[in-house]
């Protein structure tokens, strides 16, 4: 039983949700409530923790990424078959996973949540309470989840809520290792399958993902409508296929790769994704410095605390290098030695408040 595009090569499994978590859902899909937009922050900060994870795991065991080096996000509305798919290369889900993860094994937040929703708390809460995924069910209802670690096969969850899910083994050429969502909209969601609307939310609620949000319309350009001009012009007498295959093939050429996250700080992206002329262009507007710098260091460290750090050593020694310079802050952050003053750059942290950063 599979209704995904994808090869499916095992048998399906039938699994109970557990109790609360069956709760939880029917709650969210009942709950009147207008502010959806927020399933869409949920899945994409899923999507970048299971990114931080591989990332993380690819710092010890480079070969981790043997199955796909770039990591990113992407997100595909469909409007002919009406889904919305998130797409990430992040760590992926194991069988085991998608079964304890997403289904049977609830969470203390679960029961907390219910709790809070029924004293009035608000929906788009959910995340606090570590059961954000099942906010793909405010907008869609059937959800398709595949998903590849590399320490398993490919496997599909899916569910239209109900009490129950299905696991099936699948080959899907699209999930080389991460995990791919397919949300069956809804009707009268039919917003959530505009590009215009998917690009307002990235933008209010994930600017700062640290990872590339990619979106790709999937859906006929404007511009195609003189191309199909054309189509039309090719002759009577030539077979309905043959025009098809040519409008198909205009299709395909304005399928649209855009990030929608671009603003997002170059210190938060990834070293491999970022040229010379771009840290360039940054250390210049950070030090008003008019010559490149000499040295980029980029890197962040995991640990109970973590933080990024862009760093970068200017081409001439500054004119007060040797000065005695007494610092006027009155916080101070040990994190370079005094005679490495003239290193220009930017620590950040997400555990620090932001008056810290
Ligand atoms: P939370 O993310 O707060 O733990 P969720 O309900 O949103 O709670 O997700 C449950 C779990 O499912 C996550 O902890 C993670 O292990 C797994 N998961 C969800 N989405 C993804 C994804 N895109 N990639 C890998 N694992 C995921």
């Amino acid at each position: 039983m599979s209704s995904s595009a994808a090869g499916n090569s095992g048998d399906a499994e039938t699994f109970a949700f557990q109790a609360e978590i069956a709760q939880l859902m029917s709650l969210i899909i009942n709950t009147f409530y207008s502010n959806k937009e927020i399933f869409l922050r949920e899945l994409v900060s899923n999507s970048s923790d299971a990114l931080d994870k591989i990332r993380y795991q690819a710092l010890t065991e480079p070969s981790e990424l043997d199955s796909g080096k770039e990591l990113f996000i992407k997100i595909v509305p469909n409007k002919a078959d009406k889904t919305l798919t998130i797409i990430d290369t992040g760590i992926g889900m194991t069988k085991a996973d998608l079964v304890n993860n997403l289904g049977t094994i609830a969470k203390s937040g679960t029961k907390s949540f219910i709790e809070a929703l029924q004293a009035g708390a608000d929906i788009s809460m959910i995340g606090q309470f570590g059961v954000g995924f099942y906010s793909a069910f405010l907008v869609a209802d059937k959800v398709v989840v595949t998903s590849k670690n590399n320490d398993d096969d490919c496997h599909m969850w899916e569910s239209s809520a109900g009490g129950s899910f299905i696991i099936t083994a699948v080959n899907d050429p699209e999930v080389p290792r991460g995990t791919k969502i397919v949300l069956y909209i809804k009707e009268d969601q039919a917003e959530y399958l505009e590009e215009r609307r998917i690009k307002e939310i990235i933008k209010k609620h994930s600017q700062f993902i640290g990872y590339p949000i990619k979106d790709e319309e999937a859906e006929e350009k404007p511009e195609e409508a003189s191309e199909e001009g054309k189509v039309e012009d090719v002759g009577e007498d030539e077979d309905a296929d043959k025009k098809d295959k040519k409008k198909k093939k205009i299709k395909e050429k304005y399928f649209e790769d855009e990030e929608l996250n671009k603003t997002k700080p170059i210190w938060t992206r990834n070293p491999d994704d970022i040229s010379n002329e771009e840290y360039g262009e940054f250390y210049k507007s950070l030090s008003n410095d008019c010559e490149d710098h000499l040295a980029v260091k980029h890197f962040s460290v995991e640990g109970q605390l973590e933080f990024r750090a862009l760093l970068f050593v200017p081409q001439r020694a500054p004119f007060d290098l040797f000065e005695n310079k007494k610092s006027k802050n009155s916080i101070k952050l040990y994190l370079m030695p005094e005679y490495l003053n003239f290193v220009k750059g930017v620590v950040d942290s997400e555990d620090l408040p932001q008056h810290f950063t």
